[in-house]
């Protein structure tokens, strides 16, 4: 059901409405009329003819004009050598508050938070005493920041911003990029391999030079030679792979650029 706040007057009957009170209201104008007056008339004063049945309510008090705004605290430091209590307004907002007493403190140029004794509660900043309900006589423990327990460290570090060509981002095929470092590691694989039979061609030689009388063994000679021959198919391995990669690096370098701002 409808309600309306008790306490309001009839237009016709000038009756005052008390609280548990039926009555007609009208939609239109808000006015309230009896029961009575209702059977009556069959419309409200302002002429609507569909009034709906309401109950009369104690009225909400909508504003609390009493109250103070000004309340008295005392803010003091961890140790309590620094100990003042002050009148703030309620709209004042606790970070206000906080730098005015870190002024006062001799400690303008640390960073400082403010603590409710009773809860250990960090207060927030951009909160007005009011809007935090803050009663009269609390007490705040003004703190530096690192020190108390929960308190937050806030830690700032600078970032730079390397000029827009060094932000220039290259936009390549994900294939591309696998593939050239694919053959990057094959010509590596082949290189290694080249390098050992090198390594075992001059070994043969290291040999026949040493020899006291040198001897040029049959199977030595047919070792180098197919030593050789596989060094020399290693090389082709690796100028094959190297050439390969270098296509797919020109691939690289050859994709759109795409600014990042
Ligand atoms: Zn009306």
């Amino acid at each position: 059901m409808e309600g309306f706040e008790a306490g309001i007057q009839c237009p016709y009957t000038s009756h005052v409405f008390s609280v548990g009170e039926h009555g007609k209201k009208c939609p239109r104008c808000e006015r309230v009329i009896t029961l009575s007056a209702w059977q009556e008339k069959q419309r409200c004063f302002c002429g609507n003819t569909s009034l709906i049945e309401a109950v009369a309510k104690s009225p909400v008090p909508t504003q609390i004009t009493s109250f103070p705004q000004r309340i008295t605290v005392t803010v003091r430091n961890l140790s309590g050598d620094f100990r003042k209590t002050t009148d703030v307004p309620l709209d004042m907002k606790l970070g206000d508050f906080r730098l005015a007493a870190a002024k006062i403190a001799g400690w303008s140029s640390i960073p400082v938070c403010l603590v409710e004794e009773k809860t250990n509660k960090v207060l927030r900043d951009n909160s007005t005493f009011g809007e935090l309900g803050i009663q009269n006589g609390t007490v705040f423990i003004l703190s530096p920041e690192a020190e108390g327990g929960g308190t937050r460290l806030n830690i700032s570090a600078p970032i730079n911003i390397p000029d827009l060509e060094e932000m220039t981002v290259l936009l390549v095929q994900a294939d591309v990029v696998y593939r050239l470092e694919e053959y990057r590691s094959d010509q590596q694989h082949w290189e290694a391999i080249m390098w050992t039979l090198v390594g075992a061609i001059l070994g043969v030689l290291v040999n026949w030079i040493t020899n006291e009388p040198i001897v040029i063994s049959k199977i030595s000679i047919l070792a180098i030679i197919m030593f050789s021959i596989l060094a020399c198919i290693a090389f082709a391995s690796v100028v094959k792979y190297r050439k390969r990669a270098e296509k797919m690096k020109e691939r690289v370098l050859n994709s759109k650029t795409v600014n990042v701002n």
